[in-house]
């Protein structure tokens, strides 16, 4: 990935003094992922280019805990397109490699930093996904910038798959450079719309210091933010609060955001938990690992189930469920259809056998990773229910979630938390095993590159 800045100014080869970086050298400078080089194709009094290069490793992206690519599905973590564009590598290396220049700092020619000059960048590959061309010059013209626009075709050799996102860009303008250099932190990876770390508070603060003095203006400052914050709307919203009136939303509200969404979250995966439960016909229902009884109490209102079971290993959990269910006061016929005990997932247990089919809502992953072959035996090879419907967290989700620290899970029970081709390698198996047939769905919204923030299988007992 390149990005050239060329100036015409009078003493051209002031830009190198502006960007402490000598026009005779090739300097490199280590990123998490890869290398950034800046080097001067060309430097004379009347004419001087920068060039800045991205070298992403791939491999560096998917190495460790965190996969950086985003890419969820395996091949994808490999072959994506963030070595080759303009995204927020190219922030990070803008901000590493000319972080004085940016500052508004020169040390050997001060009255350089406020001086406008005549400049000409070129963005070999900047990508612009759900806008476009018009998004870029929204973006960039309100700030007096001239610009060209190439968009590129998908592929060459198959002209009818029609246009890419991916763009090329060149914009002129008589600009200061540390206001240049702020611009395009702000706006590549704005027009990106992705980022490659785990997006935060420090994100609102970076953006609101690189955008002083312009941001508070931009007639598309809303969309700037929104798409700087990958769409996180609590985020976004913080941030606008934050820059129109120098307020700080309290960190509760962000909070109380997170937590509704969450509700909002769990209530539609019961919801398709029960819609899947009913499609199978089954009468007899257990939930394993039933906790306060939220499922029980959606299955109770449709008559079709007629024996309900909820088993947990914790006695707090059912004592809870009984108080929420009313217990006491519950007229003897529901009483009857329904049956709540202690258990554990992990010991064959008979009260599990005869039933047309179970459900695991987010139970696995409190579970030991070495004790899901127990599990796995007790479940579907003891108990063995015609249909199993089963949820778990999607671990590729993680880097959506606003407060969540790289590598850290969802839940501090959690023993593991799965990608989705993790989860079907599992079940796959676990069907292979004992005589099923699993299918598999995706609960919540889809992002496009790290899928849904929650997973089902619906395994079916026989072919
Ligand atoms: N299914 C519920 C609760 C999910 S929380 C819901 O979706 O709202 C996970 C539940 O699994 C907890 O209630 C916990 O007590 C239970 N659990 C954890 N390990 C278990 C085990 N080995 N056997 C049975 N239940 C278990």
């Amino acid at each position: 990935m390149l990005l050239t800045i060329s100036t015409t100014h009078k003493q051209a080869a002031d830009l190198g003094f502006l960007l402490h970086k000598h026009p005779d050298k090739l300097q490199s400078v280590d990123l998490s992922i890869g290398k950034a080089h800046v080097f001067y194709p060309e430097s004379s009094s009347t004419r001087t280019t920068v060039a800045l290069l991205l070298d992403i490793d791939p491999i560096d992206m998917v190495r460790g805990k965190r996969n950086l690519s985003r890419k969820g599905f395996s091949l994808g973590q490999y072959v994506n397109d963030r070595p080759y564009v303009a995204s927020s590598f190219m922030s990070v290396a803008i901000a590493k490699t000319f972080s004085t220049a940016m500052n508004g700092k020169c040390k050997n020619k001060p009255e350089l930093v406020d001086l406008e000059m005549p400049f000409e960048v070129n963005i070999a590959v900047l990508p612009a996904p759900r806008g476009g061309e018009l998004l870029i010059k929204k973006l960039f013209e309100p700030l007096g910038y001239s610009i060209e626009v190439e968009r590129h075709i998908l592929d060459d050799k198959f002209t009818d798959w029609g246009d890419s996102k991916y763009f090329t860009l060149s914009l002129r303008h008589t600009i200061k450079l540390k206001d240049l250099l702020t611009h395009l932190y702000v706006l590549i990876p704005a027009l990106d719309n992705d980022k490659h770390y785990f997006v935060n508070q420090n994100e609102i603060d970076k953006l609101l210091e690189k955008g002083k003095g312009w941001l508070e203006d931009h007639p598309e400052k809303e969309q700037i933010i929104k798409r700087y914050l990958i769409n996180l709307n609590a985020l976004s919203r913080r941030a606008l609060a934050q820059l129109n009136e120098g307020v700080e939303l309290e960190e509760e509200d962000v909070s109380q955001e997170q937590k509704k969404k969450k509700e909002t979250l769990h209530q539609q995966r019961l919801t398709l938990v029960l819609e899947k439960l009913k499609e199978t016909g089954a009468q007899k229902v257990i939930d394993l690992g039933c906790g306060e009884g939220k499922l029980i109490r959606m299955l109770l209102k449709e008559k079709q189930f007629q024996k309900i079971t909820g088993m947990d290993i914790s006695y707090s959990e059912l004592t809870k469920c009984k108080e929420r269910l009313h217990w006491d006061e519950m007229a003897p016929k529901q009483k009857e259809r329904l049956y709540l005990f202690q258990g554990a997932l992990t010991y064959k247990d008979k009260r599990l056998a005869d039933y047309d089919a179970a459900a695991l809502v987010e139970v696995i992953e409190h579970l030991d990773e070495n004790r899901l072959k127990s599990f796995e035996r007790v479940v579907f090879e003891c108990a063995q229910p015609k249909h199993i419907i089963l949820t778990t967290p999607n671990a590729e989700y993680n880097v959506k979630y606003e407060n969540l620290t790289a590598g850290t899970m969802r839940h501090t029970d959690h023993r593991f938390e799965w990608s989705r081709q993790e989860f079907q390698d599992w079940a796959n198996q676990v069907a292979q095993n004992n005589n099923y047939t699993v299918q598999f769905a995706p609960i919540g919204e889809v992002d496009e590159y790290v899928g849904a923030p929650s997973q089902m299988a619906i395994f079916k007992y026989g072919n």
